[in-house]
């Protein structure tokens, strides 16, 4: 009954729209989706979902399975969406890696939270990439990975970074928390190695109406967004990356006063905004992924 629901649901969304990002984020945030609880022995049916839309845009996807371990005794199963779309030149440069977790809260009793802007946001604007990139000549691998088990402690991403090993990876672009609400500011966070590429960076969010922050440091971040309390450099999927010496960009909209209650619902997005930042972000990966000046002077 519950998977008829859920086909009816998604030809109903897929059926004659064309793509939006809302499309995706009303599935994901979908009382059918159960709030995306994090970890579970099988692949939940929101990685399906993500899986396929990877699939739509020609990429080479498969789960990534892990075990995690949380509480003090309890551990549990965790499945990444990884996606590839793969370099076809001669010689290619290093991979990026683009991460957004799909995991949420799941349900409490009977409340279900639908982790709209955490981070159903991020996993659509990743899947907008993709679909906006399918089929460019690209100089270097693309690697999308929706990850699983952030909410308990950034599993997905360690596990992901652990089987990395040695393989070297040009840059970690992290999306969590992208919806710009009303104070329409978003906010980028990167390691001092990326310096050389400010310029570049606030470039890409200069023609848009978006007012973009870029910072090096995470004391400073929350400073300035009066968010002492937070720390920036652990708070999402960026950190294991940064813990294995890989230079990171962590896009985020700052805080959000339904963060993490079930109020973090679709009615509360801003789809025209978000279409903004995810067209600007793209064309950030785009000039990555390009043989630029930029994608070239570095490995
Ligand atoms: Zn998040």
């Amino acid at each position: 009954m519950q998977w008829l629901k859920i086909s009816l649901l998604i030809i109903l969304v897929c059926g004659s729209e064309a793509y939006s990002l809302e499309r995706d984020m009303r599935v994901l945030t979908s009382p059918e989706f159960e709030g995306r609880p994090s970890g579970a022995d099988k692949p939940h049916q929101s990685a399906h979902y993500i899986t396929r839309q990877f699939e739509k845009y020609g990429l080479d996807v498969h789960f990534q399975h892990f075990e995690f371990e949380y509480g003090f005794f309890d551990s549990a199963s965790g499945h990444n969406v990884v996606a590839i779309q793969a370099c076809q030149r001669v010689q290619c440069h290093s991979p990026i890696v683009i991460t957004a977790h799909y995991d949420h809260l799941g349900k409490r009793g009977s409340r279900h939270y639908p982790g709209a802007n955490d981070n159903a946001s991020g996993v659509a604007v990743m899947i907008d990439i993709a679909r906006q990139l399918q089929g460019v000549d690209i100089a270097r691998d693309i690697i999308y990975v929706a990850t699983d088990a952030e909410e308990k402690g950034l599993h997905g991403a360690k596990a992901f970074v652990k089987e990395l090993g040695e393989r070297q990876i040009y840059m970690n672009i992290n999306l969590d928390m992208l919806d710009l609400q009303k104070k329409n500011r978003l906010y980028a966070l990167a390691s001092r190695t990326l310096k050389p590429l400010e310029a570049h960076i606030e470039e890409t969010f200069k023609a848009t109406s978006v007012k973009f922050r870029l910072f090096f440091s995470a004391k400073i971040m929350a400073r300035r967004l009066a968010a002492p309390q937070v720390d920036w450099l652990r708070a999402s999927d960026h950190y294991p990356f940064h813990r294995a010496d890989i230079p990171f960009i962590y896009f985020g909209a700052g805080m959000d006063k339904n963060h993490h209650s079930v109020k973090d619902s679709l009615d509360k997005i801003n789809f025209e905004k978000l279409t903004q930042v995810s067209n600007a972000i793209t064309k950030f990966v785009l000039t990555l992924v390009s043989e630029s000046d930029i994608a070239s002077t570095t490995n």
